[in-house]
């Protein structure tokens, strides 16, 4: 049977920069977790940041400038955090091998997680399109990502893995 990563955030653990959760009410991810097939991931707290912690962004592009070297992840008072972020990327990556997902339900405009949109560097609460680090990652290593109003669509990606 196929396995989900899934951010921890969107499974009630409290690990957001700010110490809360972002429960994702929904019963067919019940029914994964309930099967054994969901595989709780953080990569910023894997990555080795504290909770809570300062908010962070992308500055210069997204999640895949940032894997190319040519954007970072700073906090608004201007810390690097990028190397936590590629590592935690890393690590969710491996998490995934590990587990044999191949596919994974991320939470939306995270630096690390999101998959339609990020926030763009400037702290003014404005998202542009782009990945998160780790959306980045696993898309290139061939783990599709959803978000959490995608759960359907991953259901379904998720039976044509599985049918014959
Ligand atoms: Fe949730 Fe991802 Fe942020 Fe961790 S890095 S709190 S899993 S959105």
């Amino acid at each position: 049977m196929e396995r989900i990563l899934v951010s921890a955030c969107l499974l009630g653990r409290p690990v957001r920069y700010d110490g809360a959760a972002k429960n994702v009410d929904d019963e067919l991810v019940g029914r994964w977790r309930a099967e054994g097939r969901v595989i709780p991931f953080c990569p910023e707290v894997s990555g080795g940041l504290p909770v809570p912690r300062p908010p962070a962004e992308i500055v210069g592009g997204d999640g895949e400038a940032v894997l190319d070297g040519t954007a970072r992840v700073l906090t608004g008072a201007g810390a690097d955090v990028t190397a936590a972020f590629v590592q935690g990327a890393r690590l969710a990556l491996d998490a995934a091998r590990r587990g044999g997902a191949r596919v994974a339900i991320l939470k939306e405009g995270s630096p690390s997680c999101g998959s339609l949109r990020i926030y763009d560097g400037r702290f003014s609460g404005t998202s542009i399109p782009g990945h998160g680090v780790t959306t980045a990652l696993l898309e290139r290593s061939g783990v599709r990502v959803f978000d959490e109003d995608q759960i359907d669509a991953a259901a379904t990606y998720l039976r044509t893995l599985e049918s014959p």
